[in-house]
Parts: C-alpha cells; sequence; structure tokens
C-alpha cells in the first residue's frame, strides 16, 4: 500500500517534470467509468490548463492546476491500495489506467500523465482550490511536515491516554501520513512497544518518536519506496527497493539488537512488529 515515502517518491518525480501544458479539447483527460461516477471533473477539461505544481499531505497527492495564472482547480490523490500515477513520453495503455492526460513538456516534448489502480481503492477529487484547502485543513498535522513537535503528541496523548500507541498512530485525524509499517517502524526506533497505552509514554520517548520519524519515512524514500503486496509502483513503473530500511516490520531478528526474535501480534485488525528486547 503506498504511504506517505511512496507518494512523495511520486510527488517528487511528477515535480521535476513541470510545469506541463495540457491544450485543447483533443488533450483533455481521458477518464475511466470509475472515476467519471464518482466525481465531477468539467472543469479539469477546459482549455489552456497548466500543471504548476504538486503538493502532499499526509498520503494525499496535491496537484495544482492554474489557467492565465489563475489558480484554476485542484486534484487530490488518494491512493488507496494500489494507486499511483505514471509519466510517459508514450501513451500509457496498463490495464486499470483510470484516468489520462496528454500534456505539453516546457522543452516541446509530449508526456503522458495518468492515474493507474489495478485494486480501485483510491480516490480522486477535482475541487476549487478553497474546497481543496477546506478537505486538507480536516486532515490531521502531516507527520512529514515541522509541525509534528513533541509538543503536539504531548497533547494529543494527554487527550487519549488509554490508547495504544501503535493503532492510535495510525489515525490519520492527529498522525496524516502514518501508515502500517510506519507505525511499526517508528515504535521500534522509538524503543517503545506498540502495545504502550500513549499516556505512559514519557518526554523523552515522545522525543524519540519526533526524532525516529523522518529517519523512517524519508530514509525510505531515497531508496525509491516499498511494494509489499499491494503492488506499489513509481511513476516509471519501478516497484522501488526500500525493504532494507526496516527494522523490526516483516523482519524475523531485529535489525537494531542483531538478536531478538522480532514478534507479531495483530492490533486493531493490523499487523504489529516489535522486538521484546529493545521496546519496552
Ligand atoms: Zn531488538
Amino acid at each position: 500500500m503506498p504511504e506517505l515515502p511512496e507518494v512523495e517518491v511520486i510527488r517528487t518525480q511528477i515535480q521535476s517534470q513541470l510545469p506541463l501544458h495540457i491544450h485543447g479539447e483533443e488533450r483533455s483527460p481521458v477518464i475511466s467509468s470509475l472515476l467519471r461516477k464518482a466525481h465531477a471533473p468539467e472543469a479539469f477539461k477546459t482549455k489552456d490548463l497548466v500543471l504548476k505544481q504538486t503538493r502532499r499531505h499526509g498520503k494525499v497527492l496535491v496537484l495544482d492546476f492554474y489557467k492565465e495564472e489563475k489558480h484554476h482547480g485542484v486534484v487530490l490523490s488518494g491512493f488507496g491500495m494500489s494507486g499511483g500515477w505514471r509519466l510517459s513520453e508514450e501513451k500509457i495503455k496498463e490495464p486499470h489506467t483510470h484516468l489520462q492526460w496528454k500534456a505539453c513538456h516546457l522543452n516541446g516534448h509530449t508526456l503522458y500523465l495518468a492515474y493507474v489502480d489495478p485494486r480501485r481503492f483510491g480516490s480522486m477529487a477535482f475541487l476549487d482550490p478553497l474546497e481543496a484547502d477546506l478537505r486538507l485543513q480536516k486532515l490531521g498535522v502531516d507527520v512529514g511536515s515541522a509541525e509534528f513537535t513533541q509538543d503536539y503528541l504531548k497533547e494529543i496523548f494527554k487527550r487519549f491516554p488509554q490508547k495504544e500507541i501503535k493503532p492510535f498512530l495510525l489515525d490519520q485525524k492527529y498522525f496524516a501520513g502514518i501508515g502500517n509499517y510506519i507505525a511499526s517502524e517508528i515504535c521500534a526506533r522509538a524503543g517503545i512497544r506498540p502495545t504502550r497505552p500513549v499516556g505512559k509514554i514519557t518526554q523523552k520517548e515522545r522525543e524519540r518518536i519526533i526524532s525516529s520519524t523522518p529517519l523512517v519515512l524519508f530514509g525510505m524514500g531515497e531508496r525509491g519506496g516499498l511494494s509489499f503486496s499491494g503492488g506499489y509502483r513509481d511513476t516509471t513503473g519501478s516497484d522501488g527497493g526500500g525493504l532494507d530500511h526496516l527494522v523490526v516490520f516483516h523482519q524475523k531478528i531485529c535489525r537494531l539488537c542483531h538478536k531478538t526474535e522480532v514478534k507479531k501480534i495483530i492490533q486493531a485488525a493490523r499487523a504489529s512488529f516489535y522486538c521484546p528486547r529493545c521496546q519496552k
């Protein structure tokens, strides 16, 4: 399942090709019935749209479209289990391509930008900029941003002291961008057992959560993201190679102490992995 690091890899790859000019009716997006039913992309079919900027909030990819220098529309793309974007100089013919733009690169070359989603759990919203901002504000603090601080954790943990740390970290209302493997890995690097109630986490441990999060997120991103059964692909179709970076998730022996067998438990219907020696 694509999570924050994978979404960030895709965002960076698209960003490196911008601006992309989408001209004329014949180049308006080709959209599958799946997306047509769910949304109203009419505003995105007009002429002379320019994809100028990408952003990311948690696991949501944000595409900013401009028309005559005015911020015209925003696409919010959630990847679900297996969604992703492709960039190619050739038309993208992969099965399960739900959206495709034919665009013109600054250098005059044609470039195709497409959304592919075999398992169809992704979401896509075409919104005006104001609506998009309102939706993004409803998500919690992006854990890859500077707003994710020890004080923020302190405040949230105080409100829900009984909650077990690992499943709680998956709550996108408070921690936008944390997915299952990331939550397990953050707990491991912070030395906290996944079952610990957050009310019993010390200030030092909160600091360790904050300091280890970028390592888990962006250490992974540098390696091009991860692919589990969901079938993540980056914009070139590569499945990434981030598995080297994991210390407990799907590991046999803890890769922090290199001697203890990793335990697997189920919390809130999701697998958690931890080292009984390194995590208290
Ligand atoms: Zn260990």
